[in-house]
């Protein structure tokens, strides 16, 4: 039997990678479900390919629009905003969910998903960033498998397959570095969002991208390490490896370390999230090392990337103050988007949101969205 696998976040570039997987095993799986926020042109297409019993997209309008065009199709029922991801979570037959919807959006679905004991192939940070420690709960207590789709956390997961958690000592987290891995300080300052946009080695969403510019990528995927393998901030070490060929490392007690390595395409996580513990044969990838002739690494900059050294002080702090540095950081990215703020306003805003706004250390999943959104209320008062 094939597996039924529900896509949430269809349209964006993991959705879509995802499909691509799927495509290309469909003996292996079957997709049951899919959603989008805003582009229903492709979620149509999606629908029509793959013919999936259910949609849900983030606006009413949108679903209402789509249902229109669908109206000959009545055996896909479509459902709209958070309560309907919510409901397709709750109440659809699936047994592996993809969560790669961006921001925060995709925290409460994840954890209806996690109750029903579903595989979780998580592409969405900010449920782990935000909502670490609750997740780990639910997980535990239902006895879930969350598999990382992420392509570092992917590769952290593979080296561990076979080893224990006590053996480990660091991890090392690589990160390409970004656009302007090589700019100065200075410059950095008046880099123009179409800079920030033309990423070295990744074609991913404007939001992601962003963070990699900024080097907030690497500091959310720091606090999402250290929830999903369970270790301190200080084991988990950010690599500079420019040309993203070795997509982490974990190092071992008697000074071994494991890698997983391979040319970057996103579509070998996703697949390996989908199929582990197998691997399946795919064509997609063939990483020649003649070819890539070198691999170079660096340390950091903490100076110039603070959004890193606020992502670690952030796990420190503990409670909601990822969840303030998650919020303050997708608020300053859209207006720096927008063209309103510099790409070196973006630690500045955050930074004051994590001063200004109270840190709870009572977590729960109320206080999450209750700080979620007053972080958003606060970082838009900066703007008036
Ligand atoms: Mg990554």
């Amino acid at each position: 039997m094939p597996k039924k696998v529900f896509v949430m976040g269809s349209t964006g570039s993991i959705g879509v990678n995802t499909l691509n997987v799927i495509r290309e095993l469909r003996d292996e799986f079957v997709l049951v479900g899919l959603s989008a926020n805003k582009n229903i042109e492709l979620l149509e297409k999606q629908i029509k390919e793959f013919n999936v019993p259910v949609a849900v997209v983030a606006d009413y309008f949108n679903a209402e629009k789509l249902k229109e065009k669908l109206k000959n199709k009545a055996d896909c029922e479509i459902l709209s905003g958070a309560e309907g991801l919510l409901t397709a979570a709750r109440e659809s037959d699936y047994d592996i969910l993809v969560t790669a919807v961006v921001g925060f959006a995709g925290l409460a679905s994840t954890l209806e998903a996690i109750k029903r004991q579903k595989r979780i192939a998580l592409a969405n940070k900010e449920t782990l960033v935000v909502a670490g420690s609750i997740v780990n709960e639910l997980a535990e207590k239902y006895g879930s498998e969350i598999i990382p789709v992420d392509s570092e956390h992917s590769a952290i997961f593979q080296s561990l397959v076979g080893e224990e958690k006590e053996e480990i000592e660091k991890i090392l987290l690589t990160a390409s570095g970004g656009p302007f891995r090589t700019w100065n300080a200075e410059d950095l300052q008046s880099a123009t969002v179409e800079q920030a946009l033309a990423h070295p080695n990744w074609d991913m969403g404007s939001k992601i991208t962003i963070d990699s510019a900024t080097m907030m990528n690497k500091g959310l995927e720091v606090i999402e390490a250290h929830w999903l393998f369970g270790l301190p901030s200080e084991k988990i070490e950010v690599l500079v490896h420019p040309q993203s060929i070795i997509h982490s490392m974990v190092e071992f007690k008697d000074g071994s370390i494991k890698a997983q390595l391979s040319l970057p395409d996103m579509k070998l996580p996703i697949q390996y999230a989908l199929t582990y513990p197998r691997r399946l044969k795919s064509d997609f990838v063939q990483t020649r090392f003649p070819k890539i002739k070198e691999l170079t690494f660096f340390e950091p900059d903490f100076q110039k990337f603070e959004c890193l050294k606020l992502a670690y002080d952030a796990i420190e702090s503990g409670g909601t103050a990822p969840c303030i540095l998650n919020a303050a950081n997708e608020i300053a990215v859209q207006k720096f988007l927008e063209g309103k703020i510099k790409l070196t306003d973006i630690p500045k805003i955050i930074s004051k949101a994590l001063d200004d706004i109270e840190i709870s250390q009572d977590l729960n999943l109320e206080e999450i969205f209750d700080c979620d959104k007053r972080t958003r209320n606060f970082v838009a008062t900066l703007f008036n």
